[in-house]
């Protein structure tokens, strides 16, 4: 029989005497009385001695008393290693279910002391004693998977997920197994204004709001982040067929500017679909991707992918490297507006619209590649370029005796740039045209990247004498902030306000106060995008200062500008 010796009981508890002494009667025999003897040599040269707990090396006799003590207290039975380790199975099941580290740490020590104290307990009390050694490594290794599996887990949602908005990404779009028609992307043109106006963290929530207004047209499909500016979500199969229903439906819930943290945020929107084919999820999200930028460029609402134009939309990627060459070998050229003065009814002022006659796909107006220079570092020799055909048609102009000034369009992220500043006014001076006879107008296809070099650069330009203009006013940025900020020589009221003024009476009122307010501050205002004559009328009983549009007329090749002006040199009188 194996049994384990109870190493708890004291060894100097056991009364030990040199066997001489009892045989020489020198031990009391009352002592031995009554008493179990054992015999047994402790001579270290017998070499009976073994390691035991405790009380390190003793003699062999010794472990036959604490053995022979340990039986008479009763044999302890010795149980399965088993029963250490079901007992601790709900320890394991708890660690399995927890998410955290530390958690898990801790319910693991405290897991391990208790069946420690537990085993001690049996053993003392019941006699029970079972190894607890597999148990803890069945915890351990429980908790060591755990803890892996739990960072795997998370390292694998984050890949899914965008880690500011929290919602699904491209990849898990790419995952996603539902059937669907169609990939819809919706971008935010303007989110670089949002990002200088809200900062990173809340234009996550922004992106959220926007969310929650879109909701009654996204019928609980999923929506996925799949990149900064763009989210994007699925047609469900058999809705394609409704498609310009659920456009018109995004459109209106997009319709009224979105509150945030103070601020009426009226978000501009692309909207891009692609058909989900043959090619599959991917090329139809980069497709969808595409249409929405496209979109956006040309103010569309929304723009469809149809594959038959997706190929077109591939081919605009490359036009950029083209603009290269095209400014090099003189593709580019520049049309005129003229600018009527309600006042003395003469053309006193003309707009320069850039063209690039493209050789093999036409005449491409700005929309398609002005925004797209803007991103990728050119719009500084386009605009220079610009300039430098405007100074040249003036100086011709001015042979004619033609002395109307001339407006080129300047990106407002060009304002701060002290590079492009220092060489436009070195082009200006060199042409020999009076500084008075230019007007900058400010577009604004993004934010003004630094405020405060903008105001220098406006100071500076308005000193030498050219005049600043306000683009688009009242869409975008471009309000009452800007108007707060930027001392300007006049303001353009965008088309969108001025078409139907002569019918609308909320846009009479807008336009009407915004001539007011303008002129108040010693600005002129130009009514764009007239187009028929009713309007203009309006405008002139509005005492606005300038009107332009295809009514007065289409923008003109300079030599063609020429003969419109002295056309209508003395005054100007429209063609009914
Ligand atoms: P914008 O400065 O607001 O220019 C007016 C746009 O409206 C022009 O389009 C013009 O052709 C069009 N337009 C003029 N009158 C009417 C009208 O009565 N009805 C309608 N429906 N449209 C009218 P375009 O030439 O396609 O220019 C589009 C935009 O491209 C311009 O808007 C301007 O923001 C930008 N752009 C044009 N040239 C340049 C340039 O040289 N540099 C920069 N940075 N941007 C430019
Ligand atoms: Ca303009
Ligand atoms: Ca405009």
């Amino acid at each position: 029989m194996t049994f384990p010796i109870d190493y708890g009981i004291d060894l100097v508890s056991i009364p030990r005497h040199s066997f001489i002494d009892v045989i020489e009667g020198r031990v009391p025999a009352k002592v031995l009385a009554g008493k179990d003897v054992i015999v047994g040599a402790t001579a270290i040269e017998l070499g009976d001695r073994y390691p035991v707990p405790r009380f390190g090396v003793v003699p062999g006799v010794y472990v036959q008393a604490m053995a022979t003590e340990t039986l008479r207290r009763g044999i302890p039975t010795t149980l399965s290693f088993w029963v250490a380790v079901i007992l601790i199975l709900p320890a394991l099941i708890g660690v399995v279910y927890l998410q955290t580290t530390i958690r898990i740490v801790s319910l693991v020590a405290f897991s391990a002391t208790s069946i420690f104290l537990l085993a001690l307990a049996s053993e003392s009390w019941w006699s029970l004693t079972a190894s607890i050694i597999p148990a803890l490594v069945v915890l351990m290794f429980g908790a060591i998977a755990t803890v892996a599996a739990n960072r795997l887990r998370r390292t694998f949602k984050a890949s899914l997920h965008d880690s500011a908005t929290g919602l699904p990404n491209t990849r898990a779009w790419l995952r996603a197994d539902k059937a669907a028609s169609a990939a819809i992307v919706l971008t935010l043109p303007k989110y670089d204004a949002i990002v200088s106006l809200l900062g990173e963290t809340d234009v996550a929530l922004f992106i959220k709001r926007l969310l929650e207004r879109l909701a009654p047209a996204l019928d609980d499909a999923t929506v996925y982040r799949i990149n900064d500016r763009s989210i994007g979500w699925e047609l469900g199969e058999c809705d394609f067929s409704q498609l310009t229903q659920k456009m018109a439906s995004l459109d209106r819930q997009l319709l009224h500017p979105i509150e945030f943290t103070g601020h009426q945020l009226d978000v501009q929107t692309g909207i891009g679909v692609a058909v989900i084919d043959a090619r599959g999820k991917s090329a139809a999200i980069t497709g969808a991707l595409g249409a929405a930028g496209y979109a956006a460029q040309r103010g569309l609402k929304w723009h469809l992918n149809d594959g038959e134009n997706r190929d077109a939309d591939e081919r605009e990627l490359t036009l950029l490297g083209e603009l290269d060459v095209a400014l090099a070998q003189e593709e580019i050229f520049v049309v005129y507006q003229p600018k009527l003065a309600l006042e003395s009814d003469t053309i006193v002022s003309a707009e320069a619209l850039v063209r690039w006659n493209h050789p093999t796909r036409g005449i491409l107006s700005p929309g398609m590649f002005v925004e797209a220079a803007e991103n990728n570092g050119r719009i500084i020799e386009l605009t220079l370029y610009v300039l430098n055909v405007v100074l040249r048609d003036l100086v011709v102009l001015a042979n004619s005796a033609i002395h109307i000034s001339a407006a080129v369009n300047i990106s407002a992220k060009l304002l701060g740039d002290s590079d492009f500043l220092g060489r436009a006014l070195t082009m200006i001076e060199a042409s020999g045209v009076p500084p008075s006879q230019l007007i900058f107008e400010i577009t604004e296809s993004a934010a003004i990247l630094a405020p405060a070099d903008a105001l220098t650069s406006i100071a500076r330009l308005r000193d030498k004498g050219v005049a600043i203009s306000l683009d688009d006013y009242g869409t975008g940025q471009s309000s009452l902030a800007y108007l707060k900020k930027f001392q300007v020589d006049e303001l353009k009221i965008d088309a969108s306000f001025v078409r139907n003024v002569h019918c609308d009476g909320k846009d009479r009122i807008l336009v009407r106060s915004t001539i007011e307010l303008a002129h108040e501050m010693g600005i002129k205002v130009v009514g764009e995008g007239v187009e028929d004559i009713d309007c203009l009328e309006m405008l002139r009983t509005l005492k606005c200062d300038i009107v332009q549009g295809y009514l007065i007329s289409q923008p003109l090749i300079a030599h063609r500008l020429r003969d419109f002006v002295l056309e209508h040199q003395d005054t100007y009188k429209i063609a009914v």
